[in-house]
């Protein structure tokens, strides 16, 4: 028996998301004292791979076959649930991103298994039953999932979990998969990226703001206070519906939902449908001239004041702060 988790990359580099999913496998292979393997799909380089060591697993199963070097579902799906079946696993675990949201459910009826999706803690373990906590309702609850099949499936919420060092020595093999012609019925030939900012649902800080920026010619000091912090850009719906910035940075009930490290909300209201997307971001800051203004009701820190007046001063400290 032993613990599978899957390990996304982008480009060739692992996803922060994929050493979170890996430092929690780790943490169920102590509790369940079984041994974690990593499953790499697509073509990454010999040192990321060993770089996966940091993280405490001792061996990675690579899948480098060419067909797959870009991901489609029902394949990956396929390798995965291979690949569980092989080392015997009976926990496999899978961040719970955009891909792992289409990926878990297919590896979980491929396995006949239990599945465990968005989960935020680490499971109460008693014998077979495993209890996690997952987010619901758009972040505005917390769920307790009852995992009873000998087999779970957990995709893990980006951000639940901080992916911690625990060096050992990694042994790498390569794993040739019996991928089918129905597993590859769509196909992705080839993917341009448009923009070399940090990807939204990927960011560690989201500097985000609203119709409170009056037009689009206001968002040069937004986009310049995400550069400086190293953040991604987002916007509530309204703004985007008017055009004033891409429909790609919606975030809430209707578009992305975030859980970063930092949220700055700018000129936005809080509305319900737009707390749905954010809320289980870890600091929430909010900078509004309206004191009532229903955002401050979930802030960390607020600041009451002109958007125009502050951001320009946040943006002069935090460049001094990095020049010191
Ligand atoms: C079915 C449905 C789904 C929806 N889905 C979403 C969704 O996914 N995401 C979403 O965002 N919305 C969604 N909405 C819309 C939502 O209800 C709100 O209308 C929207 O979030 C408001 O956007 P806003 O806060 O940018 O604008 P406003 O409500 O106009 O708020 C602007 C804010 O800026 C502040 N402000 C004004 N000037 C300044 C200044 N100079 N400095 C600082 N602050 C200033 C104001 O005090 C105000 O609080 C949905 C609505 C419905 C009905």
């Amino acid at each position: 028996m032993a613990i599978l988790v899957y390990i996304e990359n982008t480009a060739g580099a692992f996803k922060k998301s994929g050493y979170e999913a890996v430092s929690y496998a780790k943490a169920i292979g102590d509790l369940t004292g079984q041994p974690v393997h990593a499953l790499s799909i697509g073509k990454v380089d010999a040192a990321s791979l060993q770089h996966i060591g940091r993280y405490g697993v001792s061996k990675v199963l690579e899948v480098n076959t060419e067909q797959l070097h870009q991901f489609v579902n029902q394949a990956y799906a396929a390798v995965i649930a291979e690949v569980a079946k092989k080392i015997q696993a009976t926990t496999i675990v899978l961040s719970n991103s955009f891909s792992g949201k289409g990926l878990a459910p297919r590896v979980a009826a491929k396995l006949n298994a239990a599945l465990a999706d968005g989960a935020v803690t680490l499971p109460t373990i008693e014998g077979d039953i495993w209890e996690i906590k997952k987010s619901a309702f758009s972040g505005k609850a917390i769920a307790t999932q009852e995992l009873t099949a000998p087999v779970k499936v957990i995709a893990l919420t980006p951000n639940a979990m901080e992916a911690v060092e625990s060096p050992t020595t990694v042994e790498i093999e390569l794993f040739q998969p019996s991928v089918s012609a129905s597993d590859l019925s769509t196909v992705i030939n080839d993917i341009v990226q448009a923009t070399d900012k940090i990807p939204l649902p990927e960011a560690n800080i989201v500097v985000s703001a609203g119709r409170g920026l009056k037009g689009p010619e206001n968002w040069r000091m937004i986009e310049e206070l995400a550069d400086v912090l190293g953040a991604a850009t987002a916007c509530s719906k309204p703004v985007s519906d008017a055009g004033w910035r891409p429909h790609e940075e919606h975030v809430g009930q209707t578009g992305l939902a975030v859980s970063p490290n930092l949220y700055i909300a700018i000129g936005i209201s809080g509305a319900i449908q737009h707390l749905a997307g954010v809320s289980s971001s870890k600091t929430i800051v909010v900078i509004n001239n309206d004191p009532e203004a229903p955002f401050f009701k979930v802030a960390d820190y607020g600041i009451v004041g002109d958007a125009f007046d502050i951001v320009p001063k946040l943006i002069d400290a935090f460049k001094a702060y990095k020049n010191h």
